[in-house]
Order: structure tokens, then C-alpha cells, then sequence
């Protein structure tokens, strides 16, 4: 339930879009639920951190779908259709040496009941000099604003690599890049832009397929964004994939991965991800740790049919 919220202003357009979807936001979860969290993959500990709760208006999410289709869709899967609710869950991964998050948030910029991530980590003993590295999944502002203190413009993470996909900092820093996006998120392409210029050389860029340390591996997921990927944490026997936003929303990306979405950036690419992904999850029987997915963002992926494939996300 949301206690608070604030509504950004402008709704775009769609599919093809570099978009950045308007959205209401909620606060963080708190801090005791959210160090609650953690589960072992292997040698790895993986935790979770709230950033907060952001929702957007169906008619953004899924444009030009009927509503019934829609409804019908969520009760197949025992849900009740309302406007798209989504979780903002920041990984971080403990390995031997290593401290890595995954992605950081909205940051307080991009709306004002964001940006605790920080606080949140250190709350939970966890110092942000301590973080080594800070691997990000795409440049959307509830992925990568978190990353700069809000006062100075330094990053939060002094110690640490901070990397991101080639295809994504090329495609953010082309000089004209907010000619390409929607009206509504004009600001946020200039908003990334800026930051990544305020980060500078501090950015590493790797592309998909590169190891970011001994056990995990970024996978070109590439569709929502242009140089989107998720992580894949493989230790000892277990693996788990960081989905960052291959996989969206809790019913609709897995009940109906080939709907065009609408804050994908190339639709077809992002419709390829999705279903490729989702048979990955099931058939290797991989969990999944879903940036927006229900708190705290891990399950399972559980095929429903093939014809017209079909998936359900199964918390736990
Ligand atoms: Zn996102």
C-alpha cells in the first residue's frame, strides 16, 4: 500500500520509443523488511534493497490493448487488474573479496520518495566505500540516477568499478539523443545523459557475454533498452539470474511475453529477450530475481503453454 505518492507529469508514446515510462512513486520498503532478504547461490549471498514502489498507467504500459483482454489475463492468474505497481529491488551480491551491486535506484531526482538506497545499505552495516563494483543492467533513471549524491554529483561509491553495457553509453551520450524519446521523457534522456558525462571516465563499458567477475556473466537481454542485460550468478551447482527489466511485470511478462510493451525501447527485440529468457528460466530451472517483479523479486518461472507461450512467475 502506498502512503504517499507523486505523479510525474506527460504520458508518452510507445513501442520503438526510447522511453522512460511517467510514473507514480511510494516509498522504500523498510529497512528491517528489506535486510530481511537474503538468500545463499552457492557461495554467493545475494540481498535485496527496496528503492521504493513505482506504478504507471495501463494505457502507457500495454498501449492500444483492450482492457478486458488485460483483466482476463490477470484472472487467469488469479490477480485483479488495477494500474501497473511495480517493486524497485536492488541486488547486491556478496562473493569472496567482491561487493557488487546491481544497479541504484531512482536516486532523489528523478521523484522525491526515492534515492534511500544509500541510506538503506548503510543502515544494514553495509558501507557505499565498501561496494567494489557497481554493474548496471541499463541506463533508465530507476537504475542509475541513485548512483551520484544529489549534492555534489560525485558517485556514492568511491571504491568502486562502476559498469555498464557498451550499447548503452553509446546510445545515451549520442549528442540529439532526447530527439529519439517521447516528449514526456525528453528530461530523463538528458537526465542520464548528464550523468554519465558527470561520471565520465569512471564508467567501464563491457559487452554482453563478458565475465564481470569469476561466476558472473551479462547476457545480452537487450530490447527494453539498447544495450540491456542481465546477469547470470552461477556458484557451485546453483545459479540465479538478475533480470534487471527483461522481465517486468508479474503477469503480463510472463502470461503474455509477446505483447508489445510499452516503455520497451525496440519492441521486437525486447518480445525476443522475454521469450528466450523465460524458456532459459524454465527449462534450466533457473530462479530469477526480478528488479520490478513482488518483493523481494525472487522465483521461479514455470511454463503454462508452448503453442502461445505462456509462463507464470512463481515467488519463492
Ligand atoms: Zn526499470
Amino acid at each position: 500500500m502506498l502512503t504517499r505518492r507523486f505523479v510525474m507529469s506527460g504520458i508518452g508514446s510507445s513501442i520503438g520509443a526510447a522511453a522512460i515510462a511517467p510514473v507514480v512513486c511510494g516509498p522504500a520498503l523498510s529497512q528491517e523488511t528489506a535486510t530481511v532478504h537474503a538468500i545463499k547461490v552457492g557461495q554467493a549471498v545475494l540481498t535485496t534493497f527496496s528503492d521504493g514502489t513505482m506504478s504507471m498507467p495501463l494505457d502507457w504500459a500495454l498501449p492500444g490493448r483492450p482492457r478486458d483482454e488485460i483483466a482476463a489475463t490477470y484472472a487467469s492468474q488469479g490477480q485483479t487488474l488495477g494500474d501497473v505497481t511495480l517493486q524497485v529491488n536492488v541486488a547486491l551480491i556478496r562473493l569472496p573479496g567482491e561487493l557488487i551491486l546491481v544497479d541504484t535506484g531512482a536516486g532523489p531526482d528523478f521523484a522525491p520518495m526515492r534515492g534511500k538506497l544509500a541510506d538503506a545499505l548503510s543502515r544494514n552495516g553495509i558501507q557505499p566505500a565498501a561496494i567494489t563494483k557497481v554493474v548496471f543492467t541499463h541506463a533508465h533513471p530507476d537504475h542509475f540516477w541513485g548512483v551520484l549524491d544529489p549534492f555534489d554529483g560525485a558517485t556514492l561509491f568511491p571504491n568502486a568499478r562502476h559498469m555498464m553495457p557498451a550499447a548503452e553509453v553509446d546510445y545515451w551520450l549520442k549528442p540529439g539523443v532526447e530527439t529519439g524519446v517521447p516528449d514526456a521523457v525528453r528530461g530523463a534522456a538528458l537526465g542520464t545523459q548528464r550523468r554519465l558525462k558527470d561520471l565520465g571516465a569512471k564508467i567501464e563499458t563491457f559487452a554482453p557475454g563478458a565475465e564481470i567477475v569469476p561466476g558472473i556473466t551479462a547476457l545480452d537481454t537487450s530490447g527494453h533498452s539498447p544495450g540491456h542485460v542481465s546477469l547470470m550468478l552461477r556458484s557451485g551447482a546453483e545459479a540465479l539470474l538478475i533480470g534487471g527489466d527483461v522481465l517486468i511485470e508479474p503477469v503480463i511478462s510472463f502470461a503474455r511475453p509477446a505483447w508489445p510493451w510499452g516503455p520497451d525501447w525496440n519492441g521486437d527485440r525486447a518480445i525476443k529477450a522475454r521469450l528466450s529468457t523465460l524458456d532459459m528460466l524454465a527449462t534450466d530451472k533457473i530462479r530469477l530475481l526480478g528488479y520490478h517483479l513482488p518483493w523481494p523479486g525472487v522465483g521461479r518461472v514455470e511454463r503454462l503453454a508452448t503453442a502461445a507461450p505462456s509462463y507464470r512467475f512463481v515467488a519463492g
